[in-house]
């Protein structure tokens, strides 16, 4: 049996950020993934090139029962920490918008980038072995290996994630042993996911797979003003996956496909200008064509835009402004990006990420409840978690 200072399970952002922090002063660390590879989820991350961070992060931007949770390890390890330690790797960089800063190059250079920094400190790796289940005493936590093997150490880190992409690995280990110690498990679900759709929304929008245009989606009192894209399923894109995270099953959404404009001007300029075509024609002067036929057609309006009535031109400025869909699900874990819910915040430091019932048992990453909308915020998160573990150990 090996012993160890600190044994950290799942090699992905959170437990190699924190790998690096609590091995720093010559303690011995080791981190076990049961995948072949470290850090699967940042090599797929952002089309490859990964978002790694947000450069305007801070606990608005974040989902959890508590929200100042996140704010102790968000304010002590940064956006700026982390781009300064990109920036000693070399790793170019650029921002894409809204803040999200991605790599110039691929993504697999900050798992590198990771990897190194863990080299450096001194922390071991091992891949191809997974926990099986663990148990605790006084002589600290016993790990039983899927290999049959078992390790011993002081301190353990749950960093497996959510359970988002199971194809990838994802586990809802981290979950279950929490449970175990007495931890309560804020509900989970898929967050920044695409909604389905199914009978006649779906129908109508089937011929407009494909198709993606700039909108502003509602529900409640959130918003979003991104990017829409129409599939073969239902609607996608970062609009839609951004207020997938605030959505339950029945809610209307609400679809605005003039962002930022007022609807009923916006006509009284088009019939100014293209009055004269009929009304899918005179909408397709300010939206993408077969988005603006089917606009019409849900308003019903088929003459000229001219020569509608005041009550018309309501109506298609609500179709316009004011689209109300209610989707019938979601893909679920299988697209989803991240999972909502997770190790409730009450029973964790919010400092040091440490177990309030169980001490030297530490929770970190997408596994605690704590979820980021999309834009590099769930990266943001695993780092400063990580950080705010290994810091923590390292000093015990
Ligand atoms: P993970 O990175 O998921 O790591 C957990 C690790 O634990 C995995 O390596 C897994 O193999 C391992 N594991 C699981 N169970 C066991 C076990 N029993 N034993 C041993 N090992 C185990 N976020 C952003 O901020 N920006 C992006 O651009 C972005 N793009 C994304 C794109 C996709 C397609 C997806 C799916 C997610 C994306 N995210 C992005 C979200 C981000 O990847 C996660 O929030 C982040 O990886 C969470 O880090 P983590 O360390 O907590 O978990």
């Amino acid at each position: 049996m090996t012993d160890l200072d600190c044994l950290i399970i799942g090699a992905g952002a959170a437990g190699m950020m924190c790998a690096t922090h609590a091995a720093g002063r010559g303690a011995r660390v080791m981190v076990i993934d049961h995948a072949r590879a470290p850090g699967e989820k940042i090599r797929i991350s952002g089309g490859g090139r990964c978002n790694f961070t947000n450069l305007h992060a801070g606990a608005a931007n974040y989902l959890s029962e508590n929200p100042h949770f996140v704010k102790s390890a968000l304010a002590r390890y940064t956006q700026w920490d982390f781009l300064d330690m990109v920036g000693r790797h070399r790793i170019a960089w650029h921002e894409k918008s809204r803040g999200q800063l991605f790599c110039d190059g691929k993504a697999t250079q900050i798992v590198d980038m990771l990897l190194a920094e863990m080299n450096r400190s001194g922390a071991r790796l091992q891949l191809g072995v997974g926990a099986a289940g663990i148990a605790h005493d006084d002589a600290g936590f016993h790990v039983q290996l899927d290999n049959g093997k078992r390790l011993r150490a002081a301190t353990l880190v749950l960093a497996t994630g959510g359970k988002s992409i199971p194809g990838m690995g994802a586990t809802d280990f981290s979950l279950r042993i929490a449970r175990q110690f007495g931890h309560r498990i804020a509900d989970t679900r898929p967050a920044l996911v695409p909604f389905t759709l199914s009978g006649p929304a779906l129908d109508s929008l089937k011929p407009l797979a494909g198709l993606a245009a700039p909108v502003r989606t509602s529900l409640g009192k959130i918003s979003f003003s991104e990017a829409m894209l129409i599939t073969h399923r239902g609607l996608s894109g970062p609009a839609m996956l951004q207020i997938s995270s605030y959505w339950r099953e029945g809610e209307e959404i609400v679809i605005d496909l003039l962002p930022g404009q007022n609807a009923g001007q916006a006509l009284e300029e088009i019939r100014a200008s293209a009055g004269r075509k009929n009304v899918a024609n005179a909408l397709a002067t300010r939206l993408p064509a077969r988005l603006a036929a089917h606009v019409a057609a849900r308003a019903g309006l088929t003459g000229q835009l001219a020569a509608l009535d005041a009550c018309d031109l309501a109506l298609l400025a609500a179709a316009l402004s004011d689209w109300r869909l209610t989707p019938t699900g979601t893909e679920g874990y299988r697209t989803a990006e991240v999972m909502l819910g997770g190790i409730a915040t009450e029973g964790l430091d919010a400092r040091t990420m440490e177990s309030r019932l169980v001490p030297g048992l530490y929770a970190i990453g997408e596994a605690v409840d704590v979820t980021g909308w999309l834009g590099g915020y769930n990266f943001q998160w695993a780092w400063s978690s990580g950080w705010a573990a290994g810091t923590a150990i390292a000093e015990r």
